[in-house]
């Protein structure tokens, strides 16, 4: 494996480290002029540039289809700009909100739902001036229960950072839960040391780090200890993944990563659709074969390493449930036909849809 020192940010770096041919360094440098590119030493080290599928060449190195934007892709598919009431924040659902600290990333993802918003060049971090206006917004909010600390990546910050917002959001005393959205303990483990553990820690509210990563190659032996640190200092992990064409759309890919994220102590939640980001149709799967992926993980894998499939409905609607229904309604009695994890149907009697037999 080779030892990459430092994180590639052009097409001449990728073509120095000779993870692109010289002749493709024009095409890609014509995407990387529209979207950031970055790929850590971690992620650059996973990449086998002989294997033109390589699931982690796809995810970070930019590809010339990415400049195709189809009729139904959108510069913000789930809406945050609707629900922003100020710099930083959106409030889309009552009982929670988006912290936006930062733009910026350790990595670029070619298909990133906010690729229009993260990058050099595009948003830039919340000013000192924004973040106090958006703590003054969740302190003004006693609704508020829950802060997602998102971006950009929140965990490029510095530990003193980061314990300089986890302070502040600790003395709103509504906020009982931070949730920082990240995926740094895989594409780039050093970062989290004990320092940065104990700059998430909060005396009074509950700590979530949602990991995302897409394929099980990510979590390398140095990202599972990165995981073990934060479990160990007191952090609950959960997970989050995107569903992507010719990455990680096949079920054995998946098993493998839910496996490595339980193993991990790092609780499967999220399996979102692909978002309907410009130049993404590459990336994305369909809805039904999501659905089928779903079926397959529900016969293989036990209650805890299940995530949730879930859409981001364009337009700030919000994330729904869209994995296969397993109940369908009879028509001839009360009750239900029930599907198991392996598609046999069986008749359930729905108790309480019974006409009564007491007396009483
Ligand atoms: S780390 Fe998250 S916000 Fe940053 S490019 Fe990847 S998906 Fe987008």
């Amino acid at each position: 494996m080779t030892a990459f020192r430092q994180t590639l940010r052009t097409a001449a770096d990728l073509a120095d480290a000779g993870l692109i041919s010289r002749t493709r360094a024009a095409a890609i440098e014509a995407v990387a002029e529209r979207y950031a590119v970055a790929v850590t030493p971690a992620m650059a080290a996973l990449i086998d540039a002989g294997d033109p599928t390589d699931p982690i060449a796809r995810q970070f190195i930019p590809d010339p289809r990415e400049l195709d934007r189809r009729e139904e892709e959108r510069d913000d598919p789930i809406g945050d700009g609707l629900k922003s009431p100020l710099a930083g924040v959106v409030h889309r659902y009552r009982d929670r909100v988006l912290l936006k600290l930062v733009s910026a990333c350790p990595v670029y993802c070619r298909f990133c739902f906010r690729r229009e918003m993260v990058g050099p060049g595009k948003s830039p971090t919340l000013s000192e001036e924004q973040l106090g206006a958006a703590l003054d917004y969740i302190r003004d909010h006693p609704e508020i229960w829950e802060v997602i600390l998102t971006g950009g990546d929140p965990l490029i910050l510095s530990p003193r950072r980061v314990a300089e917002v986890t302070a502040a959001l600790g003395a709103i005393p509504h906020v009982k839960v931070l949730r920082w959205h990240t995926r740094v303990p895989a594409v780039a483990p050093e970062r989290v040391t004990a320092e940065l553990a104990a700059s998430l820690r909060s005396q009074k509210q509950a700590v979530f780090v949602a990991l995302h990563a897409n394929h099980p190659r990510e979590m390398t032996a140095a990202a599972r200890s990165a995981c073990t640190r934060l479990v160990d200092a007191g952090i609950a992990m959960v997970s989050q993944t995107v569903l992507l064409r010719g990455i990680n759309d096949d079920a054995d890919t998946l098993e493998a990563l839910m496996r490595a994220f339980v193993e991990s102590r790092v609780k499967p939640y999220y399996l979102h659709h692909g978002d309907l980001a410009p130049g993404t149709a590459h990336l994305r799967t369909t809805i039904a074969d999501g659905q089928a992926l779903m079926r397959a993980l529900r016969e293989r894998l036990s209650g805890l390493a299940q995530p949730l499939y879930v859409l981001d409905i364009p337009g700030a609607h919000g994330k729904v449930p869209i994995g296969p229904g397993y109940l369908a309604q009879r028509s001839d009695v009360a009750g239900y036909i029930v599907k198991d994890a392996h598609g046999a149907p069986h008749a359930y009697v729905d108790c309480c849809a019974l006409p009564s037999t007491g007396t009483a």
